[in-house]
């Protein structure tokens, strides 16, 4: 599968390259590239959208403007969310495509004029970095103090039973400590759990909706985290489209190399904490393969373009 990542990594990566200076990054800006890619029945993948994006207009640019009320302000420009608006006009097209008498990579019509997708389809979700909000909290692997390295000897206090009743740390483990990878996100108002914002771990609260991270005013839209569990779940075709079409999920999710990851996290925040009773067929990777325009010490500010294209 660490192969498959690489490949899906590459295929986005590549096609980024190909595109022109335009939207892209100067030397000290950074940028997130996300993009979809079509496995057809014969195992060929191609690339079928693609953004690269970091900014979210606040509350205060978006309400009450005219450009606001002409439908002309984009709240969202995330690379993971215009990844996704790049995919919908493609889907938008390959159904133009089959009304047109042509043959579609996606769908097929049945006998009762009803869309569904074609045999043997799936599709990959590639991020070059993890998502914001809720998959972005983990444990950090190197933390220490006096650069004491962490310890691994853990004392177990055992019941009768055998089982643990309590976890202690040695005394050189207690002198370590344990910080996490903070998100800019914060939980949403109506959450009844709120980050308490106290040292290390204890910084932020797992589970809660969070709204995208930024300075300035407020937005009022939700982390990536959050919005590809829905995703997830319900099918990226969101709610217009599915009338016409079946529920279109994301059969597997790379994140690029060279960036902060945790399994468990992307897990958690992308279904694990909906308490989703299905068995989702979601596979999460890491690539080895990175985007080479993400943030870094020389790359520090967030590029204000974008850049959206699909196939
Ligand atoms: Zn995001």
């Amino acid at each position: 599968m660490e192969d498959f990542a690489d490949e899906i990594a590459k295929l986005c990566i590549d096609k980024y390259i190909k595109l022109g200076k335009s939207g892209k990054p100067t030397e000290t800006e950074w940028t997130v590239l996300s993009g979809i890619v079509l496995r057809k029945g014969d195992g060929l993948l191609s690339l079928v959208a693609l953004a690269t994006g970091t900014k979210c207009l606040g509350e205060i640019d978006l309400i009450n403007t005219e450009l606001y009320k002409d439908g002309c302000r984009l709240n969202d420009s995330h690379a993971e969310v215009l990844a996704r608006r790049a995919f919908l006009r493609y889907l938008y097209e390959q159904i133009n495509l089959l009304l047109d008498g042509t043959k579609s990579d996606v769908f097929t019509m049945d006998d009762k004029k009803k869309l569904k997708l074609n045999n043997g389809i799936s599709f990959h979700f590639f991020t070059s970095q993890t998502p914001c909000g809720d998959c972005s909290i983990f444990p950090k692997d190197e933390f220490c103090e006096n650069d004491t390295p962490p310890m691994k000897i853990r004392k177990h206090d055992y019941d009768d039973a055998g089982e643990v009743i309590m976890e202690s740390y040695n005394d050189k483990k207690e002198q370590i400590i344990k910080d996490i990878y903070r998100t800019g996100a914060k939980c949403v108002k109506t959450e009844q759990y709120q980050d308490p914002h106290l040292g290390g771990v204890n910084y932020h609260v797992i589970g809660p909706l969070r709204t995208k991270p930024g300075r300035g005013n407020p937005t009022l839209s939700l982390s990536c985290s959050d919005k590809m569990a829905k995703w997830n779940i319900l099918g990226l075709q969101g709610s217009l489209l599915s009338i016409l079409i079946p529920s279109i999920k994301m059969e597997t999710i790379t994140v690029g190399g060279k960036c902060p990851f945790s399994l468990e996290a992307m897990e958690r925040g992308l279904h694990k904490r909906f308490n989703n009773k299905e068995t989702p067929g979601l596979k999460i990777m890491q690539a080895k393969f990175s985007f080479q325009q993400q943030k870094n010490h020389k790359r520090k500010y967030p590029c204000p373009s974008s850049i959206i294209w699909c196939a």
